[in-house]
């Protein structure tokens, strides 16, 4: 075996490449992906250049470690020794220097908010900043205290979430029928709202409760929320899930899909709010998903509240929904299914394009044949890249003839969206082509990284 270095390092898919707000990747060295990282943390190797003493560090202080071999960081209050870490940052280098002897938090919140650098750079801690700057508020661990009601209530509650008009309705029930006086006091930050760019990423612990093979390589997770919790990730959006890996808290986003496509062929089904559902691809070389395959019932997994960019007000008046999945990036299209044919009255038709290699990696073949069998609005095509020869479906990548053939609008000026989600150069093509059949900006939805 050649020891070349990947041309495709970091994986599309993989964490080093995940960033929101359009940050750029830089292509990292071999050796030096997330792993590597680990390995090197628990390697025993003197990261911080202090022996494992931790110090104060003034403000003075702090400044004059500003230079790519001696950069020190002050994120929430504590101090980290990054020049280790440069080579192994998936933003590089010029990132992590913009911060170089300062207080990286706001930067360190824009792009790497879900990020859990405490655990990843924990060999690099220096110590506490001297002055302590404000830790923020919003980063606090879960609750054990419930509510501040005058009474008890039972703890199982219910929430209805109006999605298209933001209406949360709560209905909570009296542990007894006593009439009460005055309702409670509101807890501390409890009678306020967040904007959601401001709040901190939450965790909460989530059980694994079944775990089914869908196709050979791709299962479906399901995780119990935690009592009380009550967690709905808005359609089009994804959450962090957070393991321990050898000792280091690994995060790495994934999309829930809704049981909507399976709720027909399953039964009972379980109650929804309680359970999240999602569909991941194990990768047996990754680093996230074998960990993720290896748990048992009952154990434990960490999920963030939601983020992402897509609106469901995308679909106001909207008549044709085109969505174009390659591989498990057919995830998001799941929940936005659902929506657009259950709460869009003037949608006519949706149309799914669903690029995989071969028939065995089709995710939820069959439900989809049987949704666009029971709804008319509905249409499924399959195309593969590497069919066998008895395939007698589309073959082939995403290309200029696909895409003109299938995007064709029920009527000439109909209100159009496009939705596309898959490996990210899958991904990117499929916008260059779309530009070029002149789509425009509004009428693409992409999901990157
Ligand atoms: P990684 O370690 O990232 O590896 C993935 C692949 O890249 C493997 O084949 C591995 O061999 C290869 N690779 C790793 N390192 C190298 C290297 N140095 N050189 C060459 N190749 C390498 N996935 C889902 O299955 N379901 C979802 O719902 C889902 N939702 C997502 C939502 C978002 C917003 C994003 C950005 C991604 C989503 N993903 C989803 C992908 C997911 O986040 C992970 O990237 C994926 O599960 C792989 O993780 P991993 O750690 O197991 O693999
Ligand atoms: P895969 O099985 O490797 O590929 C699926 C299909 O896409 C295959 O037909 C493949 O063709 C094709 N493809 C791959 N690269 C292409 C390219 N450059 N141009 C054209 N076609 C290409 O996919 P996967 O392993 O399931 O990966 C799914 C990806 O979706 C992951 O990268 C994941 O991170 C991403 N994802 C993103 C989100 C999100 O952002 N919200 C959500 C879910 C998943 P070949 O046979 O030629 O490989």
């Amino acid at each position: 075996m050649l020891n070349v270095p990947s041309q495709s390092f970091p994986a599309p898919s993989s964490q080093q490449r995940v960033a929101s707000g359009g940050r750029s990747k830089v292509p990292l060295k071999q050796g030096r992906s997330l792993m590597d990282w680990i390995r090197l943390t628990k390697s025993g190797k003197d990261l911080t250049g202090l022996k494992g003493r931790l110090i104060e560090v003034t403000e003075e202080e702090l400044k004059k470690h500003n230079k790519k071999d001696d950069c020190w960081i002050c994120i929430r209050g504590f101090v980290y020794n990054v020049s280790p870490y440069m080579e192994y940052h998936p933003g590089g280098e010029d990132e992590l220097m913009r911060a170089a002897g300062s207080d990286g938090t706001d930067l360190f919140d824009q792009v790497h908010r879900w990020v859990n650098y405490e655990s990843m750079l924990k060999e690099c801690l220096v110590g506490r900043m001297a002055i302590k700057p404000a830790v923020s508020k919003d980063y606090h661990e879960e609750k054990k205290v419930l509510n501040g009601l005058s009474h008890e209530v039972e703890e199982d509650f219910s929430v209805r979430v109006v999605e298209n008009v933001g209406k949360i309705e709560i209905v909570l029930k009296k542990k007894e029928t006593t009439s009460w006086k005055r309702l409670g006091h509101p807890l501390e930050n409890h009678n306020s709202l967040i904007p959601r760019k401001d709040t901190g990423l939450y965790y909460r612990k989530c059980q694994l409760i079944s775990k089914e093979g869908v196709t050979h390589d791709t299962k479906l997770f399901c995780l119990m929320l935690p009592p009380s919790a009550h967690l709905q990730v808005p359609t089009g959006q994804h959450v962090y899930l957070k393991l321990t890996i050898t000792g280091t808290e690994i995060v790495k986003p994934y999309t829930p899909v809704s049981d909507f496509l399976l709720s027909e062929f399953k039964e009972p089904v379980l109650l929804n709010n309680k359970y999240i559902y999602f569909l991941i691809k194990v990768y047996p070389d990754g680093l996230f998903t074998p960990e993720l395959d290896h748990l048992q019932i009952g154990d434990s997994v960490s999920v963030s509240n939601p983020e992402g960019n897509f609106k469901t007000s995308q679909f106001q008046e909207l008549e044709d929904l085109f969505l174009l999945a390659a591989g498990t990036g057919f995830t998001p299209m799941a929940k936005i299914l659902n929506y657009a044919l259950t709460n869009i009255p003037s949608l006519r038709k949706v149309k799914l394009m669903f690029f995989n290699k071969t028939e065995d990696d089709i995710i939820w073949r069959s439900q989809l044949e049987k949704l666009a069998f029971k709804d008319k609005r509905f249409d499924v095509e399959f195309v593969l890249s590497a069919p066998t020869s008895e395939w007698n479906g589309k073959r082939g990548h995403i290309s200029p003839a696909l895409l003109s053939e299938f995007l064709k609008r029920s009527l000439d000026k109909s209100k159009v969206l496009i939705c596309i989600c898959g490996p990210t150069p899958f991904t990117e093509q499929g916008i260059r082509l779309l530009h070029e059949l002149n789509f425009s900006k509004d009428e693409i939805h992409s999901f990157t990284a």
